[in-house]
């Protein structure tokens, strides 16, 4: 896989190239990552990327020249650009996996007011992280890359991403490592059985509960076998 970003402060990618999936998945060339200079793209000397709003107020707005045609030179055929924005659809397990299975997927990082709408109209997807406003599209473009990278074939060695939170609809349930007791504060004794049947119902039921609690709106979402009901129903 192909990931492509555009910005205008290719250098806030250099510490994502050393978190240890992301290292290990280039260094196998499963995954390739292109940071490309919108300012490169822009005529002259002042490398004109961005101008003030019509209409007034405040900020500066990013120009369509430059972005567009960075994001004509860089995509191929079949690519999926995607601009990083406040109004887009909210990001998601669910786009992560979509977007892990493309050949090739192109971020476009905004700045200070955002971009000329004009330039949207040009780009598949629209993409946001969540209800909060970032100086610009670099860290939002990572939290998709470091989430997408990951659900690459081969990229997890040994892991399964499969019981993890999001993956079925449910958060997942709590972990435990050693000691087994911490200054009194016990593992619960189920995990220490050897009883592998036992430890599945006792994660799913910890999974449901905490999914009920916590995120009433994926449990109301989440369609429940018979054995989760009789599991919710024991308590
Ligand atoms: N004026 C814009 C608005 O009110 O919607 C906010 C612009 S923001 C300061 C600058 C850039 O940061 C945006 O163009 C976008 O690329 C990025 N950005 C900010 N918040 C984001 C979010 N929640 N999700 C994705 N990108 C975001």
């Amino acid at each position: 896989m192909k990931i492509t970003i555009l910005t205008i402060c290719p250098d806030a990618f250099d510490s994502l190239f050393t978190l240890p999936v992301i290292s290990r998945a280039l260094d196998q060339d499963l995954v390739s990552i292109q940071v490309v200079d919108i300012k490169e793209y822009a005529p002259g000397s002042f490398r004109h990327i961005d101008d003030s709003p019509f209409g007034g107020g405040p900020g500066m707005v990013m120009r369509c020249q430059p972005i567009l045609d960075a994001l004509d030179a860089v995509s191929t055929d079949g690519s999926l650009s995607v601009a990083l924005t406040p109004a887009g659809g909210v990001y998601s397990q669910e786009m992560a996996h979509e977007f892990s299975e493309l050949d090739h997927l192109v971020l476009i990082c905004g700045h200070y007011e955002g971009f000329d709408a004009r330039i949207l109209k040009h780009v598949d997807r629209e993409v946001s992280i969540g209800d909060y406003i970032l100086t610009g599209g670099e860290t939002a473009a990572m939290v998709l890359i470091d989430s997408i990278v990951r659900l690459v074939p081969g990229v997890l060695r040994h892991e399964s991403t499969e019981e993890e939170s999001f993956e079925d609809g449910l958060l997942e349930y709590p972990q435990y490592t050693q000691p087994a007791d911490y200054n009194g504060d016990k593992v619960p004794d189920v995990l220490l059985s050897g009883d592998h049947e036992k430890i599945r119902l006792w994660r799913r039921e910890q999974a449901l509960k905490l999914t009920r609690e916590r995120r009433p709106d994926l449990f109301d979402q989440f369609v429940l076998t018979e054995e989760d009901k009789k599991l919710l129903e024991n308590n």
